[in-house]
């Protein structure tokens, strides 16, 4: 999946996702991608989110609209995406996946589930103090 956040300078969030899903999926099965709330969330108040990862199993939390709530209860976005993470790891502790998190001030974060060979999680960065985009790591716990 790639997701994508972005923040304009009134502080405008939007946020989106593309997917070729999972490997083996069944025809027509909908993944996380395109619900709101699971694949991606935004809300120009607080803040925007967008997960990648095990949609089957993510979908059930909407991770990003959690995280996004989160950050409207005062989080800053890495410790928004984490508790996303956190909640879905509460009842599936090897879940693949992983989520960005973004306010509206332009601060960022992401977090990752731990798994076998998935211990690192890679983003981009693009904004007005960077000339070109930076790549980014967090990681997972
Ligand atoms: N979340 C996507 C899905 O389950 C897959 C992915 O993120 O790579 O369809």
């Amino acid at each position: 999946t790639i997701g994508m956040i972005a923040v304009d300078q009134g502080g405008h969030v939007a946020a989106g996702t593309s997917t070729n899903g999972l490997t083996h999926k069944v025809p027509g099965r909908v993944g996380d991608s395109p619900i709101v709330g699971a694949g991606a969330y935004a809300d120009s108040q607080v803040g925007a989110a967008a997960a990648t990862g095990d949609g089957d199993v993510m979908m059930r939390f909407l991770p990003s609209y959690l995280a996004v709530e989160q950050m409207r209860s005062g989080a800053d976005p890495s410790a928004a995406c984490k508790t996303a993470i956190s909640r879905i790891k509460r009842h599936y502790a090897d879940f693949f996946g992983a989520i960005i998190c973004a306010n509206t001030t332009g601060h960022y974060g992401a977090a990752c589930n731990s798994v076998d060979g998935f211990s690192q999680f890679f983003y981009m960065i693009s904004n007005s103090e960077t000339d070109a985009p930076h790549l980014m790591s967090v990681d997972c716990f």
